[in-house]
């Protein structure tokens, strides 16, 4: 894995990353894969002790890797825990089966990220790798926005397409924004809702149908711009690109 990464040529510490994992040896062959890549990983082996541990002031986390079936507390206790504090940080649940009904309530919990066990140790690898893209919580404030042909300056409420600012409603950029951060991956409405709330708490109080109307809106105005909102039917909306 390439440690060190720059963002707007600033040197950056190595990642932090948080494991809560009661299986010892799949944490320690975790532990080993994440040391090669130069991310230093925090183990714990209860819920509890993840719970306090996120919640400690001086986590200075990256993202966390947590497994759903923990002792004390589970992986999606802890999830929605973190979440509820208003916590942004990246999280990939791992559980033993790959279950639907868990990987709902995961993701609706506010996982950013779902892998089954038993799992390819280079799949989880790439999947950690764009986990900690995502966000580097706690350290300096995460660079502006890029995917594709948009772009939103760091700092910026604005979204720009090809340069030139876009026509949307806060909200609009909101959501559009939460899914090109994710582009690629399945994001659950509720998701999409959490996330919006972190900058605008009111959206709290929306339910699924205002996000499918923002996204209908979204739609047309991303006509033509190379990527596409794609609906999964009963869940959410995946951002890809056109014809990729
Ligand atoms: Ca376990």
């Amino acid at each position: 894995m390439p440690s060190n990464e720059t963002v707007a040529g600033q040197p950056r510490r190595p990642a932090r990353l948080l494991l809560a994992e009661d299986d010892p040896q799949i944490a320690r062959a975790l532990i080993r894969a994440f040391d090669r890549g130069g991310i230093a990983t925090e183990w714990v082996t209860d819920g509890n002790l993840a719970d306090a541990t996120i919640a400690a002031p001086t986590a200075r986390l990256d993202g966390a890797v947590i497994d759903i079936g923990l002792p004390g507390r589970d992986g999606i206790d802890v999830l929605r825990r973190l979440r509820a504090r208003g916590n942004p940080l990246p999280v990939l649940l791992l559980t033993a089966r790959d279950d639907m009904a868990d990987r709902v309530l995961g993701l609706d919990a506010g996982a950013d990220d779902y892998l089954a066990k038993p799992f390819e140790m280079s799949e989880l690898e790439a999947r950690v790798r764009a986990l900690l893209r995502r966000g580097r919580h706690g350290d300096e404030p995460a660079a502006g926005l890029r995917f594709g042909r948009f772009w939103q300056p760091q700092g910026e409420p604005t979204l720009r397409l090809d340069g030139v600012p876009m026509d949307l409603t806060p909200r609009e950029a909101g959501v559009l924004g939460v899914l090109l951060r994710r582009a690629g991956r399945v994001v659950s409405k509720s998701a999409v809702l959490q996330e919006l709330a972190i900058d605008d708490p009111s959206a709290m109080d929306l339910l699924d149908p205002a996000v499918e109307v923002i996204v209908h809106r979204l739609r047309r105005k991303i006509e033509g711009s190379g990527v596409e909102i794609h609906t999964v039917r009963g869940f959410g909306y995946l951002l890809r690109e056109r014809g990729g």
